[in-house]
């Protein structure tokens, strides 16, 4: 199937789950706030959410607004400060959001920001300061982040997302970032990957986030050399290419060891061999016909190939890898943030 056909499917896809088609599944994935990012982000690979008409993008996704919490909550740090839901539709109400604490963590104000970013709209609009201070309480003694005010599991995935935040933001008053780097560099395991947490077994999402958010600090730079003693770049460079660890025989890219291929990690670890000028040591063209064969007739792509039907999460996923790839008609990515490099501009 050729490229472009693969656009119009997948755009069907992604504007399905955005919400244009009801079914179960939108239902579904619309209870999570991360699942309008994918949709929003997957989307804008392939087109500049900028030129679409001004009303029908404020009738897409300001409903998935920024909601400012009073100063006492911020002060309290009994709430963080942005929230990310649709007030109308699907879900709750804008007010009943705002009395769920469960409503705000920082994956969800990431995620938030980041379609902010994508559709051209203006953050000084939005209260930085208070989101900064609150993000600040969540980070603990150990450099890592809690990603809600009541606790709850800290690894790698919210130090990404702090830091993805403070940069979004041009703002880097949310975080310790020395502290967060003494966390990062306790993840990164015997054999050079990285772990969730420290002492674990290596990844390549948790890798992506511990090397996007050294970069997103400034703490290592975009080509190796000798002087980049953050983390142990030589280990780290090793887990990455070697042959029988990250791209199989089928031209995918495999999580963990000895794990089956998975497009995701086209871009989890495609990203960060990105990141580290590493992309051409990789055989594309593998890649890139690993992707094309988890393309699904209904639209999107899956997780392995043979599987009958897409997700969101894989979808969008293989759309970034893609643009890694060069792939005609796909804009250049932000590897870092995930998202175009117009809109991060
Ligand atoms: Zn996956």
């Amino acid at each position: 199937m050729q490229v472009f056909v693969l656009f119009s499917l997948v755009a069907s896809t992604f504007f399905q789950i955005a919400g244009l088609v009801p079914c179960g599944y939108v239902q579904a994935l619309l209870s999570n706030k991360s699942a309008i990012y994918f949709a929003a982000c997957g989307l804008s690979h392939c087109w500049d959410m900028k030129t679409i008409d001004q009303v029908e993008r404020i009738e897409w996704f300001i409903p998935w607004q920024a909601l400012i919490q009073a100063r006492n909550d911020i002060n309290n740090s009994q709430c963080f400060t942005l929230i990310f839901q649709r007030s109308g539709g699907h879900g709750s109400t804008a007010a009943t959001a705002v009395s769920n604490k469960n409503c705000s963590h920082l994956a969800s104000t990431y995620c938030a920001l980041a379609i902010l970013k994508m559709v051209g709209y203006n953050l000084s609009n939005i209260n930085p300061e208070a989101i900064l201070k609150s993000m600040r309480k969540l980070q603990q003694h150990d450099g890592s982040f809690v990603p809600i005010h009541f606790r709850a599991e800290t690894d790698l995935r919210f130090v990404y997302c702090a830091a993805a935040i403070c940069s979004m933001l041009d703002n880097w008053t949310g975080m310790d970032k020395e502290k967060a780097k003494e966390y990062i560099v306790r993840c990164q395991s015997y054999d050079g990957g990285f772990g969730l947490v420290p002492d674990s077994e290596s990844h390549g999402g948790a890798t992506f986030c511990a090397v996007a958010a050294l970069q997103l600090m400034g703490f290592i730079g975009e080509d190796i050399s000798p002087n980049q003693e953050v983390i142990d770049m030589p280990l780290l460079v090793e887990w990455l290419l070697q042959s029988a660890a990250r791209q199989s025989g089928d031209g995918g890219f495999q999580g963990r060891m000895n794990k089956p291929s998975d497009t995701c990690y086209a871009f989890w670890v495609g990203g960060v061999l990105k990141m580290l000028g590493l992309f051409e040591f990789i055989n594309k063209d593998a890649l890139r016909n690993f992707i094309l064969s988890c393309q699904s007739k209904y639209g999107g792509f899956t997780k392995f190939p043979g599987m009958k039907f897409p997700d969101l999460y894989h979808s969008y996923y293989s759309f970034s890898a893609l643009s890694l790839l060069g792939e005609p008609g796909f804009r250049s990515l932000y590897v870092e943030l995930g998202i175009c490099s117009d809109c991060n501009g």
